[in-house]
């Protein structure tokens, strides 16, 4: 009998290799956004989560400004029903990171610490990250008193005496949260004015548990196996002094996650991403919305808002370019 046998045709990389609509990288509520909008305009998009699931909204122990929540909702569980409705339309989600990127050719090619995707076009929506206090016994004592998640860490610290460093939104809410657990809560601040809204400053005024050292920073953070105290210094007089506490949450501001993407965008000197009102930077195909490209407002609302809008504006380019 004979066998004829005919050899496939050679398939080339380009063949083999899929290439995805629009890729996102992230999960806070920019990326979730931009999925559910992509999703929803059928380009199938595929979303790589970070290694941090959530963003800072999984990290923030209540939300009270998303509308749709009178009674304010838990940051991871909204993170969780933004992932919920994103992948109900039909987005493609990884728990993957991007390792680096090439965005000097088309289609962009992303690694991640699985392999490498081809995309049409990139959603990028990596946020930022907390700023350290980068004094002696910050690094050493994280996970054994030092934390920058109230949500995370609180639970650790039950009846305990706590420290909050800053005067912003994120340091007054989660010094009201953390007086749940701790048995009091310092909040450590440079100035003599917070910079939080006022509601939010009038709640932790109230608060039994809550009191302020102003005009002080933190000199150190000292202890032997776990932390025990820090050492401040007042910013006017000079004059040092040791503050014994269980724990120190860290709440002084973030710095945009953008290092991925260093000469290969546009970027400001705080190293935020620029983009024109269509969230397109200056790559064609590449958008950018939330924190990483937002100094200003940083809100769950507004970076949601600039996911949709980036999305929006991904399905437009992709229609201009087929
Ligand atoms: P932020 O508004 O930038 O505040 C950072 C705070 O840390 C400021 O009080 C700042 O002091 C202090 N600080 C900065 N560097 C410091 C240092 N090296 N040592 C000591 N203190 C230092 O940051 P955020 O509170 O994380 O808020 C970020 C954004 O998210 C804001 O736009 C905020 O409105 C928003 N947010 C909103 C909510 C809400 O609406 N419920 C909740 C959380 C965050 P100075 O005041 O002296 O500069």
């Amino acid at each position: 009998m004979n066998i004829s046998f005919t050899p496939k045709k050679k398939q080339t990389y380009q063949e083999t290799q899929k290439i995805e609509n629009v890729v996102i990288l992230g999960s806070g509520p920019a990326g979730w956004s931009a999925a559910l909008y992509a999703a929803r305009a059928e380009l199938s998009p595929l979303a790589l989560t970070g290694m941090e699931l959530g963003g800072q909204v999984g990290l923030t122990s209540i939300i009270e400004n998303y509308p749709g929540f009178p009674d304010g909702i838990g940051g991871p569980q909204l993170g969780e029903l933004f992932q919920k409705q994103a992948e109900h339309f039909g987005a493609q989600v990884e728990f993957d990171s991007a390792t680096s990127v090439d965005l000097s050719k088309k289609p962009f090619s992303i690694k991640t610490y699985s392999k490498t995707i081809q995309a049409k076009s990139l959603i990028i929506t990596t946020g930022a990250s907390p700023v350290h206090l980068n004094v002696p016994g910050e690094s050493e004592f994280v996970g054994k008193g030092v934390s920058y998640c109230a949500t995370c860490d609180g639970y650790f610290f039950r009846e305990k005496k706590i420290i909050v460093v800053g005067g912003g939104d994120s340091a007054i809410e989660e010094a009201i949260f953390l007086t749940r657990y701790a048995s009091s809560v310092t909040i450590v601040h440079r100035r003599e004015e917070l910079r939080a809204g006022a509601i939010l400053q009038k709640r932790a005024r109230e608060n039994p548990k809550i009191s302020f050292v102003w005009n002080s920073i933190v000199k150190s953070i000292n202890g032997t196996d776990k932390m025990q105290s820090v050492l401040l210094s007042h910013v006017i007089t000079g004059k040092e002094s040791k503050v014994t506490a269980d724990g120190i949450f860290i709440f002084i501001g973030h710095h945009p996650n953008t290092q991925l993407f260093a000469g290969q965008l546009e970027m400001t000197p705080d190293a935020y991403i620029v983009t024109d009102s269509n969230m397109m930077t200056n790559v064609p195909g590449v958008f950018a919305a939330g924190e990483v490209a937002d100094p200003v407002y940083r809100q769950v609302i507004t970076s949601a808002g600039m996911g949709a809008a980036a999305s929006i504006q991904a399905a437009k380019y992709l229609e201009e370019i087929e």
